[in-house]
């Protein structure tokens, strides 16, 4: 038998004990927001790293408003060194979940088994992806492979809300970082048999229109916030979205609808509806909206703004009493592996060598920890890949495939050989 095979009968043989562990980690419910149970899925995490042979610490993100004696932001970091010469391959996996929501059919906390599937809250985003990474290299150690250079396996909190006390501050403490660290796997689900080479870019902005408030039995004597802001929203409609529609990305944007940029309203809020139950007849003086733009590579985020500001400014020009305020809540810019690093291409021939076809390489419409690992961690090389499918993600009944489970594991034991050169030791 070869090394290949070995490896994947190796594969086979720790199933049972990833599933497991998935299981046990969708029933802590680590729910974000408000970023709930955090030390109980470190630690779950981290005793399963150390009972495999990794060195654990526990890192909590000290320091940042967010990390409160209601809510501890614990990060948990496994380091497995053999003692051979190589690189350091680190793998990612957020604990974070977002909240259950409505529509479930089964426990959404409670990791059933079911025809073949593990249901639950973060089942594919992303603790089969935790699961496989850490038994994929479990794989290969059982297999008797001799494992050049370092492992890192991180389970990291607060991805579904920016990964800030996450991987952000892990690449901030220098535990993430150029010359230190050499390739990083985030554990996304973008599905099992596609590398994920990085994502768009996303800009959040609040606008907030100012009206002046009158009677509402005279409105004529004020000026109508949520007026206005229906004058912008309009004008975002009816000039910047068909510019949109006309921009396309080179990137391999899955699904194909996200290779163009979007803009969606978030959210809308104005006047006084209501004041405990009776109406009250104002004038609203006052509407604010929160609005979410995707943009791909080819546009930067200055241009993106310069887009929202130039409608801002037309308007206000042309339209008596228009008066607005405007700020920025999230500015991330897209980024993007090149497809022919050696990661990518390691990860694609593994796709290759258990399904039988080439793997292909994707990004997302969405953006994950990848921002953090090459702003801030300087680092070239990253992919998402795990287990999960991106259709299921943050959707009621999630789910995650034992057998999709099972080949990614397969990728990930592969992709890490191929990697490291394709070395096949007398040794095993
Ligand atoms: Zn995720």
């Amino acid at each position: 038998m070869g090394a290949e095979d070995r490896v994947l009968a190796a594969v086979d043989g720790v199933l049972g004990e990833a599933v497991e562990f998935c299981r046990e980690m969708v029933r802590v419910p680590t729910v974000n927001p408000p970023g709930a149970e955090y030390p109980r899925c470190a630690e779950l995490i981290g005793a399963r790293l150390r009972r495999l042979g990794y060195e654990v610490a526990y890192v909590p993100a000290e320091g940042l408003a967010e990390h409160t004696a209601g809510h501890p932001r614990i990060n948990v970091l496994g380091t497995l060194d053999p003692g051979r010469p190589g690189p350091t391959v680190h793998f990612n996996g957020h604990m974070d979940v977002v909240p259950a929501g409505e529509g479930w059919t089964r426990p959404p906390f409670g990791a059933v088994v079911d025809g073949g599937r593990i249901y639950g809250r973060g089942t594919a985003d992303m603790k089969a992806g935790i699961a496989a990474m850490v038994y994929a290299v479990e794989a290969l150690r059982r297999a008797g492979y001799p494992i050049p250079g370092r492992i890192e396996q991180s389970g990291t909190v607060d991805e579904e809300s920016g990964g800030f006390a996450g991987v952000a501050y892990l690449c901030q403490k220098g535990l993430i970082r150029a010359g230190r660290t050499d390739y990083v796997v985030v554990a996304e689900p973008l599905d099992p048999d596609r590398v994920c080479i990085g994502h768009r870019g996303v800009y959040w902005f609040e606008v907030t229109a100012r009206g002046r408030v009158a009677h509402g039995s005279m409105p004529h004597l004020g000026v109508n916030a949520i007026e206005l802001m229906g004058l912008f929203i309009d004008r975002l409609r009816r000039e910047l979205k068909p510019r949109l529609e006309g921009r396309k990305t080179a990137l391999p944007v899955v699904p194909e609808a996200a290779r163009r940029p979007s803009l969606n309203v978030n959210g809308i809020v104005g006047g006084q509806t209501q004041t405990e139950t009776l109406p009250t007849p104002c004038v609203a003086d006052l509407c604010r909206a929160v609005f979410d733009r995707r943009f791909i590579p080819e546009e930067t985020a200055a241009e993106v703004r310069r887009e929202v500001e130039d409608i801002l400014r037309e308007i206000k020009a042309e339209v008596k009493g228009f008066d607005y305020e405007w700020r920025d809540l999230m500015v991330v810019e897209p980024v993007v592996t090149d497809a022919a690093s050696p990661l990518v291409r390691a990860f694609v021939r593994a796709v290759k060598q258990v399904y039988g076809y080439e793997g292909t390489v994707v990004a997302s419409p969405g953006t994950y920890d990848h921002k953090h690992v090459r702003r801030l961690g300087g680092i070239e090389h990253c992919i998402a890949y795990g287990p999960g499918r991106l259709g299921l993600a943050h959707r009621p009944d999630e789910y995650v495939e034992v057998e999709d489970l099972r080949r990614a594991m397969g990728v990930i034991a592969l992709g890490l050989i191929n990697l490291w050169g394709g070395e096949k030791p007398d040794a095993i």
